[in-house]
């Protein structure tokens, strides 16, 4: 009755592509250096702009979102500067371990799993920096499914003069992000989460003190120079060959993206997550997550039971990908993304795999409970047309 599988990405990255976005991808490739294809990339770059809340350019990399993660390390890195990588899981140690590959001198606040920074934490560090701070946060720690509270972040950091670096790749789009009302300096993202395209571009954009500050970089680095880039991005160019087929999918998908209009996916992502919640509590699970996150919800597996085994069965006897926890985590948690090209019926048939993984397991609970929440939930707010 299930095969052939009709395959669903519920995990935070890769997301499901629209069929519009592949076929885009999928048309012959064109020049770079044509006025064809600079005026594509104008017209996405303006539009990453809308996305990310900032009238700055957003560079475009060749990579997956690490790229950009550690093109803001190699570019921030000089004499003077003391980085704080926040660690509440998995990808912000991402930010340590690039801290330690460039060996550049950083001070870690290291947060419980499950939990996001306390703002009075960040500004103990920066308090005692003789030098000057630039913070390395997240937006969604993915691993957890916690959101950070950037807009305080980056009001407190301004009393300090300190810089803040965000990592948005599974947030943006998700939790509300506004890169200059906010004040953030670097914000980084990736193209395989709530943009909605395949693996395979990153994005970063600076504030104008963020670019004033990499001009006395000391780092070395030649491919991830974003001085080079942001010349180039000047005049709707780049440095080396762009992932042109990448990009002209990344027009049609932010063509969906302004058509929907930030506020409303922002208000999609909410309505989405918080059903999931309702639903997983509902079957008498816990959420693992203290500030949740619009991109994933994060579950606690029973104690008696190993994710892992749940999230494998599901893929292999569905078709459908959730994700499972990462190191510690491993076997400890679930998470379910609710992040891009996801509507209700996509979790309605995540929740609907979850249950019947759940009862072949032997795990108690009433067969239907997370299905009808989930419905309930839905009719709260469903208006016809909308
Ligand atoms: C997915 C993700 C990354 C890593 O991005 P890659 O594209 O795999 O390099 C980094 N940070 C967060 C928060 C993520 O969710």
């Amino acid at each position: 009755m299930i095969r052939p599988y009709k395959r669903n990405l519920l995990t935070p990255g890769p997301t499901p592509v629209p069929e519009q976005v592949l076929l885009a991808q999928a048309k012959s490739t064109i020049h770079h250096r044509t006025g064809e294809f600079r005026a594509i990339l104008k017209e996405v770059s303006e539009d990453l702009k809308y996305v990310f809340q900032t009238k700055n350019d957003v560079l475009i990399l060749a990579s997956s979102g690490t790229g950009a993660m550690e093109a803001a390390v190699a570019n921030i890195a000089q004499d003077g500067v003391r980085f704080i990588p926040v660690v509440g899981g998995k990808f912000g140690e991402r930010w340590l371990d690039l801290c330690r590959v460039f060996k550049t001198d950083f001070d870690l606040l290291e947060i419980e799993s499950g939990r996001a920074p306390e703002i009075k934490d960040i500004e103990q560090k920066l308090k005692t920096s003789e030098k000057h701070s630039v913070v390395l946060t997240t937006l969604c720690e993915t691993s957890t499914g916690v959101v950070y509270d950037i807009e305080g972040i980056c009001k407190m950091a301004k009393k300090y003069d300190a810089f803040v670096v965000v990592d948005a790749i599974s947030g943006l789009v998700a939790d509300k992000i506004k890169m200059d009302d906010w004040g953030v300096d670097v914000l980084v993202s990736g193209s395989q989460k709530g943009l909605m395209l395949p693996p395979g571009l990153a994005f970063i954009s600076l504030s104008d003190r963020a670019s004033k500050l990499i001009e006395s970089a000391s780092m070395p680095k030649y491919y991830f120079d974003l001085t080079k880039a942001k010349k180039t991005a000047a005049k709707s160019d780049t440095p080396w060959t762009p992932a042109v087929n990448m990009i002209v999918a990344l027009k049609s998908a932010l063509e969906m993206i302004k058509e929907e209009g930030i506020e409303n996916i922002w208000a999609r992502h909410a309505s989405l997550a918080e059903i999931t919640r309702q639903a997983v509590k509902s079957l008498g699970l816990k959420l693992f997550a203290q500030n949740p996150s619009n991109a994933v919800t994060s579950v606690s597996m029973p104690k008696e039971m190993d994710s892992d085994k749940m999230v494998k069965f599901i893929r292999e006897e569905f078709g459908i990908s959730i994700a499972g926890g990462q190191s510690e985590l491993k076997g400890k948690i679930f998470r379910i993304a609710h992040l891009g090209y996801i509507n209700i019926f996509d979790i309605l048939a995540g929740i609907a795999a979850i249950e019947f993984a759940l009862h072949s397991f032997g795990y108690k609970f009433n067969l239907g409970s997370g299905i009808l929440k989930l419905e309930q939930e839905f009719l709260k707010s469903y208006k016809k047309g909308e």
